[in-house]
């Protein structure tokens, strides 16, 4: 492509939206990704037959963003459900609601005059012992739902997270990939170039000026530029993903390291008809595999779901936070070892008979995935105050995009990416340049 108008960095869906609303404007673009695929932290795949999501998989609302983008390409929410039980030292309960006790917590977190983290909420409201459970699974909601530190996350934004309306969940008809497919069309329509398997290594700025070079030492040229690389990449200085600024916007990545970044271990696992129908697990679980929903639990791996409505068999594990940090370094085998065995807690089961019951694992761990580096944001003390920096552009020519700089009430999502790139977009057209 002769000289772009825009560089775009990264091609997941806030990268994509950044372009389409370019493309749309007239903008000649060029996107750069480092994979040798789109879509970033959205990857819808097969398998068997079956199409299996790696990385976001919900809609967690009537998310206006979202619902636009679906409607726009014809692309429909499917309401999910299921029961839901909790496993808590074995024991097997229905649950109503994906927070336990949520009026009691609400009641206390309604009264916070000032903020401050979870873990500190959670010591100084409820200190004593008959309150040590109830604190667990309050730390596990935050740690597997934000995929968060409770040490670092902010009680505000649990709050307002818990503040608003619950709405129905979706997955889309097609995966989160029939999205990405859509827009990806779009732009060929409008001829924005995708460059994937480049990685960016450099970019050099200065007013109406971006020289950006990749790892094979080529050169990219425009006049913008949008980074919209996760928050993990631009925090970590040195790893395969970072990225050298110059001159370095010194104040931006002061504060980006202020921000909480989740991590997680998603695993699915495809299990045999025998085992999906045992009578012993139905049991157990009060109900059968076909009609649950959610599974919450004090096991090595604590978040369990269904497809329900779908009946493919599938059960996916999750595990977040700290817990699934520190298996960062951990191989595939060690970490679906872990998931079998949690599983075999879950349906009164040994590991071997998991084991014997199951057709495959896929182990998806984002903490060791080079170009994304873990999960999501979360909120912590410093996030406010670093939106405030991060929204801001450099001289009309650099741009942060990505979920991570969305300053709404649903952060960490797919909503908040392409919101924030809808805004990131708006505010480029309106540069001049
Ligand atoms: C396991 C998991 C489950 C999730 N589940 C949900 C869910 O159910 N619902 C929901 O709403 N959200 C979910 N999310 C969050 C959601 O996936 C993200 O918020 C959203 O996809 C982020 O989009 P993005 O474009 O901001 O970032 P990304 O999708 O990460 O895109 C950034 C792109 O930049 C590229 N890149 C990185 N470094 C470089 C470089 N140096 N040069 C060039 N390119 C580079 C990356 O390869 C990537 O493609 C989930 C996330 C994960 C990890």
């Amino acid at each position: 492509m002769e000289k772009a108008d825009v560089i775009i960095i990264g091609a997941g869906i806030s990268g994509l939206t950044v372009a389409r609303q370019l493309c749309r404007a007239g903008k000649k673009v060029l996107i750069l990704e480092a994979r040798p695929r789109v879509g970033g932290r959205i990857y819808t795949f097969t398998r068997s037959g079956l199409m299996l999501e790696g990385g976001a998989e919900f809609i967690h609302g009537d998310l206006p963003a979202t619902f636009e983008m679906l409607r726009e390409y014809d692309l429909s929410p499917q309401p999910i459900g299921g029961e839901m039980i909790s496993v808590y030292h074995g024991k097997v309960q229905e649950q109503d609601d994906f927070v336990e006790h949520r009026e009691l917590l609400m009641r206390h977190l309604a009264g916070l005059k000032e903020d401050m983290t979870v873990t500190a909420f959670l010591d100084q409201h409820f200190p004593d012992e008959p309150y040590a459970v109830f604190k667990d699974h309050i730390r596990k909601f935050v740690e597997g739902y934000d995929s968060a530190d409770a040490a670092r996350a902010s009680a505000f934004a649990l709050r307002d997270e818990l503040s608003e309306p619950e709405g129905d969940q979706y997955r889309i008809e097609g995966g989160y990939g029939a999205l990405l497919d859509s827009i990806l069309f779009e732009l060929r329509t409008k001829d924005a170039e995708v460059l994937l398997s480049t990685i960016v290594k450099e970019i050099h700025w200065s007013d109406g000026k971006v020289k950006v070079t990749d790892a094979s030492g080529k050169t990219h040229h425009a006049r913008q530029v949008a980074v919209s690389v996760p928050l993990g990449v631009l925090m970590d200085q040195e790893g395969p993903a970072a990225i050298s600024f110059r001159p370095r916007p010194e104040a931006h990545l002061a504060a980006v390291q202020g921000m909480g970044w989740g991590r997680v271990i998603k695993v699915l696992v495809k299990c045999k008809p025998d085992l999906w129908r045992d009578a012993a697990i139905k049991k157990r679980l009060g109900g059968s595999l076909d009609s649950l929903g959610f599974i919450f639990s004090d096991a090595s791996m604590p978040t369990w779901w269904t497809h329900y409505p779908g009946r493919d068999e599938v059960l996916t594990g999750w595990l977040g936070g700290p817990p699934s940090a520190q298996l960062r370094t951990a191989d595939d085998e060690t970490l679906t070892h872990l998931a079998l065995s949690a599983l075999g807690y879950l349906l009164g089961m040994t590991h071997q008979e998991v084991e014997a019951g199951i057709e495959f694992a896929e182990v998806f761990n984002w903490n060791a995935d080079p170009f994304a580096l873990g999960a999501y944001a979360y909120k912590t003390l410093k996030t406010e105050e670093a939106l405030h920096v991060l929204q801001l552009p450099l001289l009309d020519t650099l741009y942060f995009a990505g979920e991570a700089f969305y300053a709404g009430p649903q952060m960490g999502t797919v909503e908040a990416a392409i919101s924030n790139a809808q805004d990131v977009a708006e505010r480029m057209l309106h540069s001049g340049r």
